[in-house]
């Protein structure tokens, strides 16, 4: 047992500090989006007027910037503020921000959160929440009491709340909770409620009835994808906190961006593939980063995002997706049509597996109807293509092909649903 456990740590060959390179590092400085984060702010600046700023929803597609830059106005406005030498009114404000998906899918689970949340826990508070401001004694609460705690809260201290809900499409309930939210600025005399939605998804306006639609949307932000060149700064700026200095040259910074720009847009994917490649390189021993490394990272983390991805379907659409690998694997029976037109199946046959292939796994299958929703979706996230056979063959139907191996995408749900 005289063997050390733990060998002396050297220096890492490409990267000096890996923390700046993850998505969870909100960076001091957001190129390409001043534009943005000034109008956030400009919208929010009635709060420190004691006006109720109007609601704002934030949307594109992934990885362009809209928690960062959410968050960071958020930040800005936390510090002016509290800063006692501010000119702000006397009104309290007080910023909640949640990504629903992590658990903030209803209403229910919305308001207590907003309820529990620590800065609502201080003692400038005049009105405690809650006698016992902690989630378990929140739980089972009626709804309607759980509105009119916030409502006292918020009108008895005069507070300017600002609720951030990242990933807003994923609550299920979400009329109603716009609904609610609005709903209290009617009901009391002090105090007013303001909501942030962020989305990945441009169709998600479209899913809200017309009501909760204008009240959501009273200002509107669209973000959208940036552009290698873009991509390029934004890489760089975290190349120099976050790598030894020489461990990438410039050729392959811009080639990172180039992928990442061609691929979607996406910044996040971007940081990926820059610490991928530097992986691949640390793995080889290296110091530098060489083009091969670049190339294989792509290829890895684009396995690994369509995994993600796939984990993170609700549970139908990936037997969907399932159903329409497995068939492909098979061979559609419709061999005449499908030697015209290589690697489809129809979207009727793929019904029918997806029907058998619920049953198997004792899930009721969804109707008709909930199945084009799902290909519909399947085909946002890039793992379908869906195409009209035109008139004449089996009538007008859709045919689907997979953005993916069959065999790649057959596999990773045969984990994730268990079937193996
Ligand atoms: P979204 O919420 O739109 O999916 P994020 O705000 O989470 O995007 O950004 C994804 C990643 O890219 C994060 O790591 C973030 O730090 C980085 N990022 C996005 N935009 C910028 C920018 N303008 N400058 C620097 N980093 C950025
Ligand atoms: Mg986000």
């Amino acid at each position: 047992m005289a063997d050390k456990l733990f060998e002396p740590v050297s220096e890492r060959g490409i990267f000096k500090n890996l923390d700046v390179l993850s998505p969870h590092y909100v960076p001091e400085e957001l190129p390409h989006r001043i534009s943005e984060a000034k109008n956030i702010s400009r919208i929010l600046t009635p709060v420190l007027r004691n006006e109720k700023p109007n609601n704002i929803f934030v949307y594109g597609s992934t990885g362009t910037g809209k928690t960062s830059v959410v968050r960071h106005v958020v930040r800005e406005l936390n510090k002016i503020a509290s800063n006692p030498e501010s000119n702000v009114n006397k009104a309290l404000i007080k910023t909640v921000y949640m990504n629903c998906r992590t658990g903030y899918g209803s209403k229910y689970q919305v308001l207590v959160r907003v309820l529990t949340d620590e800065c609502l826990q201080t003692e400038e508070l005049k009105k405690r929440p809650l006698e016992d401001r902690k989630k378990k004694d929140l739980a089972g609460i009626n709804p309607t009491k759980l509105y009119e705690k916030l409502k006292d809260v918020v009108q008895e201290n005069n507070l300017s709340l600002i609720v951030i809900l990242d990933e807003i499409d994923t609550v299920k309930d979400i009329d109603d909770l716009m609904y609610t939210l609005t709903r209290i600025n009617d009901d009391i005399k002090g105090g007013r409620v303001s909501a942030i939605g962020i989305s990945n998804r441009s169709s998600f306006k479209e899913m809200l009835d017309s009501r909760s639609k204008s009240t959501l949307c009273e200002e509107e932000l669209i973000f959208k994808p940036y552009n290698a060149h873009q991509l390029e700064t934004i890489l760089k700026y975290r190349v120099e906190i976050g790598l030894n200095s020489g461990a990438i040259s410039e050729g392959n910074v811009k080639l990172v961006a180039a992928y990442a720009a061609s691929t979607n847009g996406d910044a996040r994917y971007a940081l990926k593939l820059m610490q991928k490649a530097g992986e691949l390189a640390e793995s080889d021993n290296r110091k530098s980063i060489k083009i091969e490394d670049v190339k294989a990272a792509r290829t890895k983390v684009e396995e690994d995002i369509v995994s993600e991805t796939v984990k993170n379907l609700p549970e139908h659409q990936q037997i969907v997706l399932y159903s329409i690998a497995d068939l492909l694997l098979k061979g559609s029976q419709y061999k005449r049509l499908t030697e015209v037109e290589k690697d489809v199946v129809f979207s009727g046959e793929v019904y029918d597996h997806y029907q058998k292939v619920s049953k198997s796994i004792h899930r009721d299958p969804r109707t008709i109807r909930w199945f084009r929703e799902y290909l519909n979706e399947l085909e946002v996230f890039g793992l379908i293509i869906l195409k009209s056979s035109g008139k004449g063959v089996r009538g007008n139907t859709t045919l689907i092909k997979l953005g993916r191996k069959p065999e790649e995408i057959r596999d990773i749900v045969e984990i994730t649903l268990g079937l193996k």
